[in-house]
Formats: structure tokens, C-alpha cells, sequence
């Protein structure tokens, strides 16, 4: 048997192309396939923004390949993948490593070369005095990213730990109006500008160092430079956790990010429907070839209670969390559909979610809570903390 130009090309949409919709051949990144023998070639035209995740790009369409190949009874022992630009010009030329177990090589006989290629994560660093930086995305807009984020880090900060919530998104910041920060004015002591304390958060957000009635259209770079001052010049102080509100989608914002500050970990938001499930899938994809741990997913806007106390299933309850299932990530919980929810973010009154005894604020503080088991749990899988276990 031997391995196929349709086998490999098959192969490859299990893949996300970064930076653009879709997988590596219906985002139409894939230019050309050969296979000959034990080898395989592929041609991939992918914006040259995305350039730091080739690497993780070509390590996965190894493994793709060599699973392709095993299945097709044909080991692979090598593929070549050339990233071109759009007149065809090679740029850059990969070998990656091929995986254990696909080309037959022993891990004994494997070259140093084989470990996992970096991700963008491996260079990234921290920001002083903050423990854990928790990313908040989503892959589509509208299904209640924004919100969920604030509402997770004002339950956090409830539950007594220090807390900042950083506006990510650049592109449509909505932190000015979620927390209510219109009438407050922007304090920088030299280059470092002072977070707003409010709702017992520290926040910073571009919502309020430009005029708001502007469109904000940022090129790459520029994208690039003011995410990065928002995280790094900003007087965060002691912090147990940053959480980060990102744009939707997986544009270049994330690759930022992921780039620039060590993460312990992405949510992503989701409502029931299929299509917003599609979108959340391609969300963790990008996260995982970013190399940023997925901490699980968030149903929001999961059902509606109506006066009576009937529950009405208006998106397909359990969506999300089947997609969750799927995808082999914890499922953090479902906020329903609330009315009060959605006028106190109007108000920029997060703290009057968290009546007691409210089914809204369980909810709320149950993602919360969640997020922190699961923080715990990947630490423990690191071995970066011990279960204690105690005899009476
Ligand atoms: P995103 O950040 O995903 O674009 P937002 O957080 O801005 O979405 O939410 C979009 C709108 O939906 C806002 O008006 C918000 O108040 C409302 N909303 C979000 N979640 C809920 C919910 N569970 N119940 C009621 N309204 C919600």
C-alpha cells in the first residue's frame, strides 16, 4: 500500500491554519502535495504574521502525516513543508521531526531534534508580582465573552484573592461600560499608567487612553504594541490573578499573547448553538498550537428562567459541554440566560450579579471556583504541587 497526494491532504484539515478561517485545505493555506516512497512534501501559503507558529504547524502536519501513512500501511520517515508567499516563493523551509512511533524509529534512534518544536508560549515570560495569568476567548463575538470575564474576576476577587482584568480586546474594548469606568480619568505616574480600582478589581483597558466614538483599526504591529504596553505598563502590583479579556475569534491578538506573557491557562466562552460550538472548537485548536493550556469551557446564555421558575432551553442546552466532551477539556460550568445579568453590565455593576442566594450568582461563582480546581489540577500534572494526603 502506499500513502496517497488525497491521504495527506486529507490529513492536514484536522489542522488549524493560524491566522486564518478554517483548517490548513479549506482555508486554502495548502498550495501542493507530493508524496513519493516514505516522504512527503506540502506547500503552505500562511500570512507571515503568524511566521513564530510555522514551527508548531509543521511539527503537527508531521504527526498528521505519519498517522496518515501508519493507517495507509506505508511508515513515513520524513516530510518537508515549505511555507511560500502568494507569487510561490519559498520562505521558509521545515523538517520537523517525525513523531514516535510513525516512521517505525525507535525513540532510542530518534534525533535530539525530535522534542516538540517551541510554541509561541516557550519564549513568553510573566509580569512581576502577578502568579497566574488566566486568558478569557471565544471564538465567536456576542456569546457573552466579555461578560463572563469580568464576572470571573470579580468572583475571584469575592472568594479573597487580588485580581486585574485587562481589556485585550483592542479592537472593541467593552470594559469602560462592564465596569462602569466613564467617569474615570487615566492616571500614569511616568510611562506606567495607574489600573482603576472599582468592583474590587485593579482593570486597564484602551477604552479609556482613546477617544471612544473612533473606530480602532490597528495594523499587526501596532496591535501588537499596544496589547503589549496595556499588560507590561501597567502598575499591576501584586496580583494572584490577571485575567484577560480577548478579542473573539483567533486573529493575531492571541499570538500576541501567547508570545509575550506566560499563561497558566485559557477559558473559552460558548453558547449551546452549533455554530458558536464550531467557532469554540477552532478557539482551542489556536490555543493548543500556541502551547496555552485549555482550563475548559464556559456555556453561557445555556437557558432562560422564566418568573415562574419553568427552564426554558432556548440555544440547546448541554451543547457546549458535549463540545467539551469532545474536545477532552473540562466543562466550568453554565451561566443562563439572565435579564438582570444583562442590565447590570449595561449599568457597569458587576458586584450586583452576586446577590446571595441568587441562582446567577451561583452560577457565577461556581465558573469561578472551577477555574481555580482546574489551575490546581494542571499544577498538580506538572508536578509543580504535591496532593497532600493526611492520616487521623
Ligand atoms: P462578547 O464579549 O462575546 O462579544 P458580551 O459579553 O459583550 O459578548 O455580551 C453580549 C451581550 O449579551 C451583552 O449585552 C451582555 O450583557 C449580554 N449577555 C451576555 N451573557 C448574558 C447572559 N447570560 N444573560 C443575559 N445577557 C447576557
Amino acid at each position: 500500500m502506499t500513502l496517497t497526494k488525497d491521504a495527506v491532504r486529507d490529513s492536514l484539515r484536522a489542522i488549524q491554519a493560524p491566522g486564518l478561517t478554517g483548517d490548513l485545505v479549506s482555508s486554502g493555506a495548502l498550495q501542493w502535495v507530493a508524496t513519493c516512497d516514505s516522504t512527503a512534501s506540502v506547500k503552505l501559503s500562511l500570512p507571515t504574521s503568524q511566521q513564530p507558529m510555522w514551527a508548531s504547524v509543521a511539527s503537527q502536519i508531521a504527526a498528521a502525516v505519519g498517522r496518515a501513512g501508519r493507517q495507509a500501511g506505508q511508515p513515513v520517515t520524513s516530510v518537508i513543508v515549505e511555507f511560500v508567499d502568494d507569487a510561490g516563493t519559498v520562505l521558509h523551509t521545515a523538517r520537523p521531526a517525525m513523531p514516535e512511533g510513525t516512521s517505525g524509529a525507535t525513540p532510542a534512534a530518534a534525533p535530539a531534534s525530535a522534542a516538540a518544536a517551541p510554541t509561541p508560549q516557550a519564549q513568553a515570560r510573566g509580569l512581576p508580582g502577578v502568579r497566574h495569568i488566566i486568558a478569557v476567548g471565544a471564538g465567536k463575538g456576542g456569546v457573552g465573552k466579555s461578560t463572563i470575564a469580568v464576572n470571573l474576576a470579580v468572583a475571584l476577587a469575592r472568594q479573597g484573592n487580588l485580581v486585574g482584568l485587562m481589556d485585550g480586546d483592542i479592537y472593541g474594548p467593552s470594559l469602560p461600560t462592564l465596569l462602569g469606568l466613564e467617569s474615570l480619568d487615566v492616571i500614569a505616574h511616568g510611562s506606567m499608567l495607574q489600573p482603576f480600582m472599582v468592583h474590587g478589581i485593579k482593570s486597564m483597558t484602551i477604552g479609556k487612553l482613546v477617544d471612544p466614538q473612533k473606530p480602532l483599526i490597528w495594523r499587526g504591529p501596532m496591535a501588537h504594541g499596544a496589547f503589549k504596553q496595556l499588560a507590561e505598563q501597567t502598575n499591576w502590583g501584586e496580583l494572584d490573578y490577571l485575567v484577560i479579556d480577548l478579542p473573539p475569534g483567533t486573529g493575531d491578538i492571541p499570538l500576541t499573547m501567547a508570545q509575550v506573557l506566560q499563561l497558566s491557562g485559557a477559558v473559552i466562552v460558548c453558547t449551546p448553538q452549533k455554530v458558536a460550538q464550531d467557532d469554540a472548537v477552532r478557539a482551542a485548536r489556536m490555543f493548543q498550537q500556541l502551547g496555552v493550556a485549555v482550563l475548559g469551557v464556559v456555556e453561557n446564555m445555556s437557558f432562560f428562567v422564566c418568573e415562574h421558575g419553568t427552564e426554558y432551553d432556548i440555544f440547546g442546552r448541554g451543547g457546549a459541554e458535549h463540545m467539551a466532551q469532545r474536545l477532552g477539556v473540562p466543562f466550568l460550568g453554565s451561566v443562563p440566560i439572565t435579564p438582570a445579568l444583562r442590565l447590570n453590565s449595561d449599568r457597569g455593576d458587576p458586584t450586583a450579579n452576586f446577590q446571595p442566594g441568587t441562582p446567577l450568582a451561583g452560577a457565577l461563582e461556581a465558573v469561578a471556583r472551577n477555574v481555580l480546581s482546574q489551575l490546581t489540577l494542571d499544577a498538580m500534572a506538572r508536578g509543580d504541587i504535591r496532593p497532600t494526603i493526611s492520616f487521623s
